[in-house]
């Protein structure tokens, strides 16, 4: 369904890393979306006409999820907690390549029972409303926030043999797979996954280490998200740079680590890549040693930036 992505090698810290270009996958379906929606994709769902999700209205699943229901004919409604002015009207990326595949985004503030919702959690609010405004349970499809959910496994499995794959292809001994985590998901599956492979195919003498971060809640909230989808003994590394990151949030550092980035040619993510790249300089600065090599998974999302360029942008000025 879809082609191998390519790994190319790029200079990050004078150190060269590699780079997986998941972002390449597909034009229109790509990233670790398009990983954990897989799923859907190759099994038969035709008893479906109707797709029910929640996030937030920039959220790169927001757009990959309308590319999904669009290529299979669903319905596909979206609930957020909010929509900001600014997105109403000037509506870009993720939110409005979404809204012109048809999604249905529906803020539920805005709804009759809003004041009532917004006491609630999204997820909460979201079982509710299903219950009560939706007749036919059997042809609705529900993907919980972010495709945090067990269906993701097969897709990231795939990934997980390209890089074995690559790995021995190369004939690399020693290989660090960092990527930064948003629910843990991708991160998650991608460890067991190499774990359980590499065993049933008896590869031995093959030192892979899967590598996170966390951008959202902090280094608990992530080992818990893990927790809901695997056994401990399958949880990946997770590394912190000692700071707390706030989703979302725009800082300077952020923004001038994604620059140094885009530099190698490569157009790298706003919301995720920023945290990934700083937690791994500083995980290099404290591994003087690691001689082995960097796999750096590039997990899409970059249809986000238009939207968060411009804010970066109103906020630090234009800087190049
Ligand atoms: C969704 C997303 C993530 C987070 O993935 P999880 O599986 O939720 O950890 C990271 N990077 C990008 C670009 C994403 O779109």
């Amino acid at each position: 369904m879809f082609a191998i992505s390519p790994v190319q090698p790029m200079l990050f810290e004078q150190k060269t890393i590699f780079v997986k270009r998941d972002d390449l996958l597909h034009p229109d379906f790509s990233g670790n979306k398009a990983r954990k929606f897989y799923h859907f994709l190759s099994h038969d769902y035709d008893h479906i006409t109707q797709l029910v999700a929640s996030g937030s209205a920039q959220a790169n699943s927001l757009y990959s999820m309308s590319v999904l229901a669009k290529q299979q004919g669903w319905q596909f409604d979206y609930y957020v907690s909010h929509i900001s002015d600014f997105i109403l009207k000037h509506p870009n990326g993720n939110y409005a390549a979404a809204i012109a595949n048809g999604a249905n985004i529906i803020d539920v503030s805005q709804l009759n029972q809003g004041h009532q919702y917004q006491q609630m959690h999204l997820d909460d609010v979201v079982q509710h409303i299903i219950a009560s405004d939706y007749d036919n349970e059997k042809s609705l499809l529900h993907i919980p926030e972010g495709g945090r959910c067990e269906y993701a496994e097969s897709g990231v499995g795939i990934l997980a043999t390209e890089i074995i794959d690559w790995v021995r292809l190369h004939k690399i001994n020693a290989l660090k797979i960092f990527l930064p985590s948003g629910t843990g998901t991708t991160a998650a599956y991608l460890n067991k996954q190499i774990m359980q492979q590499l065993g049933s195919n008896n590869i031995k003498g093959l030192n892979i280490e899967v590598l996170t971060c966390s951008t959202v809640g902090g280094d608990d909230y992530l080992r818990q998200q893990f927790s809901q989808l695997i056994t401990p003994a399958y949880f990946p590394t997770i590394v912190t740079d000692g700071r707390k990151y706030h989703f979302g949030k725009l800082t300077q550092r952020c923004f001038d680590m994604w620059q140094t980035v885009c530099r190698s040619g490569i157009e790298f993510e706003l919301l995720y890549d920023p945290v990934g790249f700083l937690v791994l300089k500083h995980y290099l600065q404290q591994h003087p040693q690691w001689d082995g090599d960097i796999l750096y998974v590039h997990q899409g999302g970059v249809l986000g930036n238009q939207t968060m360029l411009p804010r970066y942008q109103r906020k630090f000025g234009h800087t190049e």
